[in-house]
């Protein structure tokens, strides 16, 4: 497999460091809210990921930490806190927001028919590792207590030294000296550096904080970042093989993440292949972002008549590694491809045969090919157009592919048809079978009217199916 590496910026020739396995670690949602359609692209190209890696035979071990405390506004300690923030909109506790919206998260992933991972760690659950490896890093060298606290309080944050990683920065190509002398938004004169970051917050920063532990360095808060190298090396070791998230998180989570693995750890490289997906844009180019007013979750397009999986045949369409423009038009297309593919392979019956080889080897060498997904879905397309091959080879062939594409193209949609679409279907069969075609069409305009339904006519008689 190839696969485009960030920290390279090359695709290159993927090989876990155990020939069977891959450890994979994709940072999770910040659950103060719904996840919004751009979130869920993110980790709808994960699923793609993992999905591919398994076709090709690897057994994955995903990892996807749940943040529930530490997640400031902004990426670089500032800001609000956004778990409170969205106890404070609700007038729930954080511990009620955190898990309201992960659960609202796991259906999510459920609808879009993701894999689930094989672990789930949450934040909250973890604060024992994330304080083992400050100490790790206090040990080592690597950080200062701040010597004034923020708003009062006895004694103030830890600092990473970014100064002191030799490596700091490699991951989003920052120069060195841009890094300490280049400013980011910078209110905290405890830093030494712009690029120096919290590993602990101590009550002092937001005194009225309901989530807060003992800590060596006072009662607090771990920093957002530590979650991630604390929970990642728990569950999938000190080094492993490809790290996920959207491309937001190079220039400060994911290489504030690397910076504490494997300044704890002392190994390097920490993981060989970092992956990032593109952002889903509103059509004027606008990021989605949580927090604003373009904020479309995936509620909103079932509300509006889609399925879920008409959003994830909208993600198949485009290469992750490319920006994605969200309109309803591009939506519509997408509900209508996946519904055309679908109806050709429930057309196919139910007998399965052999798997096309040669079919089904350029299907693998696509998604192989850095996940092109679009190359991949327009393979399934021929593979259902070809006539010299019969059904039965395309259905076990086209249901291999659909391990990849997720699309549960062979499931047959059981829709319950309202009582008086049932009766306008008795009343145009017996308008067909009287020849009476003027009525029949009547009927068929009727059901039709409401733009909820589709006539077509097969061998039983009338058929209605969704729009
Ligand atoms: P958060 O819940 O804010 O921590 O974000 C969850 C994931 O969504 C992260 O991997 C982000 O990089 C990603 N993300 C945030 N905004 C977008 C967007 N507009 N398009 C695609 N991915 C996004
Ligand atoms: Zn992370």
């Amino acid at each position: 497999m190839k696969l485009y590496n960030t920290l390279t910026r090359q695709k290159e020739e993927f090989k876990p460091a155990d020939p069977s396995k891959v450890g994979l670690y994709c940072c999770g949602p910040t659950v103060y809210n719904y996840a919004h359609i751009g979130n869920l692209r993110t980790y709808v190209f994960e699923d793609f990921l993992r999905r591919a890696l398994e076709f090709n035979g690897y057994v994955v071990n995903h990892v996807m930490n749940i943040t529930d405390v530490g997640h400031l506004t902004s990426d670089e300690d500032e800001g609000e806190d956004k778990m409170k923030k969205g106890a404070e909109r609700e007038k729930l506790t954080v511990w009620d927001i955190a898990e309201k919206y992960a659960q609202a998260f796991l259906e999510d992933m459920d609808r879009l028919n993701l894999l689930k991972p094989t672990a789930k760690p949450k934040a909250t659950d973890h604060i024992q590792e994330m304080i083992d490896q400050i100490k790790q890093l206090e040990e080592n060298g690597l950080t200062y207590v701040g010597s004034t606290p923020p708003k009062g309080g006895a004694g103030g944050n830890v600092y990473y030294d970014t100064s002191k990683f030799e490596h700091y920065g490699e991951l989003a190509q920052l120069d060195k000296q841009n890094a300490e002398t280049c400013p980011r938004v910078e209110t905290d004169k405890n830093k030494k550096h712009p690029s120096d970051f919290i590993l602990w917050f101590v009550d002092s920063k937001f005194g009225d904080q309901d989530m807060q532990w003992d800590s060596p360095w006072g009662r607090g808060f771990p920093g957002w970042h530590i979650e991630c190298s604390a929970m990642s090396s728990k569950y999938l070791g000190e080094q492993f093989d490809i790290h996920c998230g959207g491309i937001d998180h190079i220039p400060v989570h994911h290489t504030n993440e690397i910076a504490q693995a494997e300044g704890a750890s002392g190994k390097h490289p920490w993981v060989k292949f970092w992956m990032h997906g593109n952002f889903l844009v509103l059509k004027d180019k606008e990021k989605m972002a949580k927090s604003g007013d373009n904020f479309l979750t995936l509620d909103t397009l079932i509300q509006k008549g889609y399925d879920a999986l008409d959003y994830r045949y909208f993600c198949l369409q485009s290469h992750y590694k490319k920006e994605l423009a969200f309109d309803w038009e591009g939506l519509d297309a997408a509900k209508t491809g996946r519904r055309r593919l679908k109806e050709k392979v429930l057309s196919l019956g139910t007998t399965e045969g052999e798997i096309h080889q040669s079919r089904i080897e350029g299907f693998a060498d696509a998604i192989s090919d850095d996940l092109n997904m679009p190359q991949a879905l327009a393979l399934a397309y021929e593979l259902m157009d070809d006539v010299s091959i019969n059904d039965a080879d395309k259905l076990s062939t086209i249901k291999k592919m659909d391990m990849v594409l997720g699309l549960k193209l062979d499931e047959e949609v059981k829709v319950e048809l309202p009582p008086e679409i049932l009766q306008l279907i008795l009343d145009r069969n017996k308008a067909r079978d009287e020849k009476d075609w003027a009525k029949a069409d009547k009927i068929r305009d009727k059901i039709q009217e409401n733009g909820k339904w589709i006539v077509k006519d097969g061998d039983g008689g009338t058929e209605v199916i969704p729009k």
